[in-house]
Formats: structure tokens, sequence, C-alpha cells
């Protein structure tokens, strides 16, 4: 089978899937997350959200979706930070994309008291109509990715295969995908035999595209990634904070690959959105204070406290080559009537 659909059945299988079946986030989970590390980043983009929506015209009703929340917490961390600017508070409507039933239930529980309607959905289509602002974290690198491989006579498909062996080995499609070049940069066009190209078919990205130019309204996007089009084989496999490997334990492992923000940028600008960014996770949260909310909290909490506070903000803003805050990229999309969304200022 195609590597995207390998990765599909492993990560969302209705009885198998690594989503399907579990929570995987925190210290005692496979990963973590930014919201997960400190509630200064759901703070950050709840404001963010209010900046837009005033940059909006204020509209009466705005639909606050999120795609792949996990476990709520940006979106719980988001709606207390706004508490401050009720005018835009009293607008929201949460709307959670997620089809893992574990996380809807831990969403569920955290939202069960909260005085803002809420729905849940398992695909953006689903979400009603109408102005929106569109919010996703480490999502797009869970949607299943498409492999080619080129060979002597073109691209091939990449695909997960049982060897005589009985055990499961990554090959490639007999025949080469027809065309395939023509849709291709030059850079990937050149590439070497042997050489790995990754896509994504999903549509989400066209459909989000779509929504912030019809509803109208805006999305912001964190992932980690690549910021142009190149070829490179990011299919990567976590447990317990570890890499592993892709093949040895389907449906037990997290499985993700790196975001190509070039396409992604293509495809919504596609449908009419204009893109802004994408630029670093760590410039990005400094525009908009996260210092300045590090310092604040931690003038309020006790001496060790005030360390992890520091330690948070290391993490989500760190400029290390493998830091979050460099590998991380994040981009915006809006209806071009809306102006430089807050933070993509040039
Ligand atoms: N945004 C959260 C969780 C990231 S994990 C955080 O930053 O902590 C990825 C999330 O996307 C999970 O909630 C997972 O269940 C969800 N997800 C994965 N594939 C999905 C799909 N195709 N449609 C909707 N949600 C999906």
């Amino acid at each position: 089978m195609p590597v995207a659909q390998y990765m599909a059945l492993c990560l969302t299988h209705p009885v198998h899937g690594y989503y399907t079946t579990r929570d995987p986030l925190g210290a005692a989970g496979d990963f973590t997350t930014s919201p997960e590390i400190s509630q200064m980043f759901g703070e950050l983009i709840g404001l963010w959200a209010a900046e837009v929506w005033k940059q909006m015209g204020s509209p009466e009703h705005l639909q606050l979706i999120e795609l792949g929340p996990g476990r709520g917490t940006m979106m719980g961390d988001a709606l207390r930070a706004v508490i401050r600017v009720p005018e835009f508070r009293r607008t929201i409507a949460v709307h959670f994309v997620e089809v893992s039933p574990p996380f809807e239930k831990r969403q569920r529980d955290a939202f069960a008291r909260t005085d803002v309607p809420v729905e849940w959905h398992k695909a953006l289509e689903d979400v009603p109509e109408g102005p929106c602002i569109i919010l996703a974290n480490e999502f797009f690198d869970a949607l299943p990715v498409h492999q080619a491989v080129m060979c002597v006579d073109g691209w091939h498909e990449r695909v997960v295969k049982i060897d005589e062996n009985n055990q499961l080995r990554f090959g490639h499609a007999s025949d080469p995908i027809p065309l395939f070049d023509d849709m291709l940069p030059e850079r990937v066009q050149q590439a070497q035999i042997g050489e790995i190209f990754e896509w994504r078919a999903d549509g989400i990205a066209l459909e989000l595209g779509r929504r912030v130019v019809r509803s109208p309204g805006a999305a912001l996007v964190f992932d980690y990634g690549h910021v142009e089009t190149a070829t490179g084989d990011t299919l990567q496999a976590v447990a317990g904070h570890r890499f592993a490997s892709a093949l040895a334990a389907p449906g037990q492992v997290d499985l993700t690959a790196h975001v190509d923000f070039q396409a992604l940028a293509q495809a919504a600008e596609g449908m009419d959105a204009r893109a802004h960014g994408p630029i670093e996770q760590g410039l990005f949260l400094r525009r908009l204070g996260i210092e300045t909310r590090a310092a604040m909290l931690k003038k309020a909490a006790p001496a060790e406290r005030a360390a992890e506070i520091e330690a948070a903000l290391g993490r989500l803003i760190s400029q290390a080559r493998t830091g979050m805050g460099r590998l991380f990229k994040v981009i915006g999309f809006a209806h071009e009537k809306f102006g430089i969304l807050p933070g993509f200022e040039p």
C-alpha cells in the first residue's frame, strides 16, 4: 500500500489506530507540544485572535475553530486570556475538529463547564460557515503523507509491503507516476536516483484557504517543517519521547512527517487566500510579547515555579538548531481585505 495509506491506517484506524486508542501527550506519553509546555502559548494565541477579530471588523458571531486540539489545552488558555476582552469573548462559538475518540472525550471533560458554546466535528468541511478564525498546532504533521522515489525512469510511489519473511518493508510501485514531474518545482525535478519526495493530498489546506476567503476569516498554523518544497524523507516515528521504527509496531507509535509550508501556502493561495509568513515560532511568539508575559508570571510566582516558567519560555522560543523556536514555523492565512495579521509585520 502507498505510504500515505499506511500512515492513515497507523494513525486513525478505528480499532488499531494510534490516535484512536490513546492520548499520547505529556511526560508519560510519547511526545509533548507547545501548549502542553506552557500556558503562555495558548494565552498569546487567544490575544492574537482578539486582535484579528478587530481587524475583521468585530463580527457579531465568530467561529473559533481548532484542528486537532489534543487535550484542548491551547483553547482553554486562549479563552481564559480573552476574559480581558469581553466584547470579543461574547462572540465566540468554539468548533473542535477531532478524529480521535479518546481526545474528544478529554476535550468534552475539559470544556464541560465552560460558558462558551462548543461543538465537535470530524472534518473542517462539517463546521458551519460564518466569520472564522482557524487554529492548528501540530495538526498538519499528523496528516498522511505520500512519498515518491526517484528511479531511472522517473518518480515511483513509495509503498509499504510484506517481504518473504513476513516483515514490513519499504518498496516502490512498479510503474512511474504519469506526468508527475510537471507538477514539481524545478529544484525537485533535478532529484538524483533514490531521492524521496513527499506531498499531502488531503485537501485540508484547500478547504482552509476557501474558508478564510468565503466565510471570511483568518487562520494560524504552527508546525515543524520546511519553508521551501524540497526532496527528503521526513517520515518519523516517535515513542516514549524517542525515535522509533516506522514499520516495527504499526499503530503503537506516533508517525509524522514535516510540513511543506510552500505547498500549504500554494494550496490556500489557490483559493485566493493571502498567506502571511511563514516565520519561525520563536520570532512570532516574541513579537506577540511572550517575554513580557513570562516576566509577569515569574513576578507572581515562587522561586521554583519562576525557574519552570523561564525554562518553558526557553523551550518555546529557543534559537538552537533543534530548538522549537527555530524548528517550528508559523504561517497565517486571511482574506486579503483584513490586511497584515499581527506578528507577521515585515
Ligand atoms: N494540537 C494539540 C494536539 C496535537 S496532536 C497540541 O498541540 O497539543 C494531533 C491532533 O490532531 C490530535 O488531537 C489528533 O487526534 C488530531 N488528528 C490527527 N489526525 C486528524 C485528522 N485527520 N482530522 C482531525 N484531527 C486529527
